[in-house]
């Protein structure tokens, strides 16, 4: 039996069973689901908080609505995807998904230059075909390579490191950028910044929400932005869910954010571009 890491095994346990058959039942439902259809993605806004009123960069996060389970979280199913292989053709989906996404956007108004986040496992990001299918996707969508955005871990680095890192660099010579995911919440975060290739920082919210009232999550965010400004990258604080958390941020110099407050996560076509400018709702 594999349990989350990949390395890690245990003998099975009677008590394990229910669970185990659980995961079977979500893995075929996962791969019939990879056929019929299951899957959409949704756009959450990143703003700037010098003017969060519109937005020309969002994060595409992957619902699914099983036929057979119902509506699964995606922290519960990326997971399973993550050990069984199956990312890889979901990821593919999720990447053409999100070109397909992006470029009807664009054609409906939303800026050319618009910046979309998409998350990539680190099993996805191990193949070695990664940039040839995210390059072709981006082409066959008639996308700018400058779109696109890679969102990744530091878990990232577990394995292979150095074609990952030869990977993102390639990448990010030919426009992608890449965001480092849920800063501070690894534990090696300052390690892997020396060698990670990346052009944004995402602060992870069980920081952000103790930015009010919990001097520690303060001083935390207080240091993630000096320390994403002598890299000279944006730092998006994620989870932001009031004006008050909003205008904190601000004033301690936090150039972007994401969050409830702005808006929740909707399909893409629920946002109506208006010459070029897409408003918040
Ligand atoms: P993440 O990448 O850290 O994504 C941010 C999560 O925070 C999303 O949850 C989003 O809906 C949620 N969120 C945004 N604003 C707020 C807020 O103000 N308050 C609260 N409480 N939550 C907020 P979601 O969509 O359920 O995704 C969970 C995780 O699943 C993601 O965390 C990411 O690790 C993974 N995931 C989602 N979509 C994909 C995907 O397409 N590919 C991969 N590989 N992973 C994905
Ligand atoms: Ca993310
Ligand atoms: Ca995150
Ligand atoms: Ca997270």
């Amino acid at each position: 039996i594999r349990t989350g890491s990949n390395r890690e095994y245990v003998l099975f346990q009677p008590e394990m069973r229910e669970n185990e058959l659980n995961n079977i039942r979500m893995f075929q439902a996962l791969r019939e689901d990879l056929v019929n259809d299951g899957f959409h993605l949704v756009l959450q806004p990143i703003v700037d908080l010098d003017y969060a009123q519109t937005f020309t960069e969002g994060e595409c996060l992957i619902r699914w609505q099983s036929a057979e389970l119902g509506f699964v979280p995606p922290d519960v199913f990326i997971g399973l995807a993550e050990r069984t292989g199956t990312i890889i053709k979901l990821g593919r989906w999720i990447i053409e998904e999100a070109c397909r996404e992006l470029a009807a956007f664009i054609a409906r108004g939303a800026p050319d230059n618009f910046k979309l986040h998409i998350n990539i496992s680190a099993v996805q990001l191990q193949q070695p075909d990664f940039s040839e299918h995210l390059l072709a996707s981006i082409q066959r969508n008639e996308l700018i390579n400058s779109n696109i955005c890679l969102e990744i871990t530091e878990s990232v680095l577990l394995q292979n490191s150095h074609e990952v890192i030869d990977t993102l660099n390639y990448l990010r010579r030919l426009g992608l950028s890449v965001a480092i995911d849920d800063f501070g919440s690894g534990y090696s975060s300052l390690s892997y910044l020396h060698l990670l290739p990346f052009d944004c920082l995402k602060i992870d919210r069980d920081f952000v929400s103790g930015i009010i009232d919990d001097q520690k999550s303060e001083a935390i965010i207080a240091s993630v932005i000096m320390l994403s400004q002598s890299f000279g990258v944006p730092l998006v604080a994620e989870g932001v869910e009031s004006a008050e958390m909003g205008e904190k941020l601000q004033g301690m110099g936090c150039e972007k954010a994401q969050g409830y407050h702005y808006s929740r996560p909707q399909p893409f076509t629920a946002w109506e571009p208006n010459d070029g400018t897409i408003t918040v709702n």
